[in-house]
């Protein structure tokens, strides 16, 4: 490799002036080294760091991935003699999720043809040079992958973060509307499959309107908020809890009778009558009404229809007097 040293050039850009978006990174781009020669590894080591990125190397595929899983890599450089030394190795580290979306380049000592070029790129490397490259080619396309990186990286955060709010309510942290009624779609084909019980709580808070109406929006904000968290705390992490309208609830019980659907209900129930809920300087205390519903999978339920029937069950439940749990029975009026 025709490695100058930067310094020769006197208009030589430094990796801060080159990398617009490296506020928004986490310190240094890391760029891990792997070389089946030390001096190939040491050559390229010493050029990264000229050009201020963090190094770091590995002695093999088994390495590379324990480098991986302890501190995220952006790049990886695989220096070898040829595109054969360097296939087995690349499809072992490409196959560890700590490497799903690392930009790979392959340093060759052999001429890198059009073949060549076609074999690294079927290995997943996004870039392939030989040794006589300059070291600015080298730092081109390490640049360019570290850019791509950190899209990516962009990216995938974006997603992440577009996918948290399409699937929670804000002021509680729940589960939304959309999220629950999706999960209990999957929850629904999963219990039929399996032939495994299902049961909903539908859960209201009685005479909430009445506390907007004397303590403000304020006062009704922070009792939604408490009742959240008390549910939340008593359920499993397997059960599905979600806010689906203004102070009415959802929950989610895979492989639950409704005996044990009723008694969890009756838990929540108390706890949440135990509650009390300091605002200015008043204690407020709330209740809930239940309705619990094992779905029946030999009626081949869709979600409306399960829903329905532990809405039937909450509405009997208000009727006969709230702060109760009833189970769903067929003939019950519905409201
Ligand atoms: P019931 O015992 O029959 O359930 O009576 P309720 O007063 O709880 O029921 P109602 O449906 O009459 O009132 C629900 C109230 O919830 C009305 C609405 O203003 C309030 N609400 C809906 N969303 C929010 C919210 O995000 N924050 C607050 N503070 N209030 C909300
Ligand atoms: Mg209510
Ligand atoms: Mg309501």
């Amino acid at each position: 490799m025709r490695f100058g040293s930067a310094d020769k050039n006197p208009v030589s850009p430094s990796l801060g002036d080159l990398l617009p978006y490296n506020q928004r990174m986490v310190g240094r781009p890391r760029i891990l080294v792997i070389a089946d020669n030390s001096a190939d590894g040491t050559l390229i080591q010493s050029l990264l760091d000229m050009y201020n990125y963090e190094v770091v190397h590995a002695d093999g595929a088994i390495d590379a991935v324990s480098q991986a899983n302890e501190d995220r890599v952006d790049v990886t450089i695989i220096c070898s003699q040829c595109i054969e030394d360097v296939s087995s190795l690349c499809v072992q580290v490409r196959a560890a999720s700590a490497f799903e979306d690392v930009p790979v380049v392959f340093v060759l000592h052999e001429e890198v043809d059009g073949a060549v070029m076609m074999e690294a790129q079927y290995y997943g490397a996004l870039a392939c040079l030989n040794f006589s490259a300059s070291e600015y080619q080298l730092m081109a396309q390490v640049y360019n992958l570290v850019r791509i990186k950190f899209l990516q990286d962009e990216l995938k955060q974006r997603m992440a973060d577009l996918e948290y709010m399409a699937s929670t309510d804000p002021l509680t942290g729940l589960y939304n509307r959309r999220f629950c009624f999706r999960r209990l779609e999957e929850e629904l084909a999963r219990s039929a499959r399996a032939n495994s019980e299902l049961t909903l709580i539908y859960l209201d808070i009685d005479h909430f309107k009445p506390f907007n109406d004397t303590y403000g929006h304020a006062a009704g904000d922070k009792i939604l908020k408490c009742v959240s968290q008390t549910i939340s705390s008593t359920l499993r992490r397997s059960d599905v809890f979600g806010r689906i309208g203004g102070e009415e609830f959802l929950i989610l019980l895979p492989a639950t009778s409704e005996d044990v659907g009723k008694i969890i209900a009756e838990r929540l129930r108390e706890k949440v009558s135990e509650c009390m809920v300091a605002f200015e300087t008043h204690e407020l205390h709330c209740t809930i009404s239940c309705g619990v519903y094992c779905c029946d999978h030999a009626e081949a339920l869709n979600v409306d229809q399960a829903v329905h029937c532990a809405d039937v069950a909450l509405y009997q439940a208000k009727e006969r007097g709230r702060n109760r749990v009833v189970v769903y029975s067929r003939g019950m009026l519905a409201s």
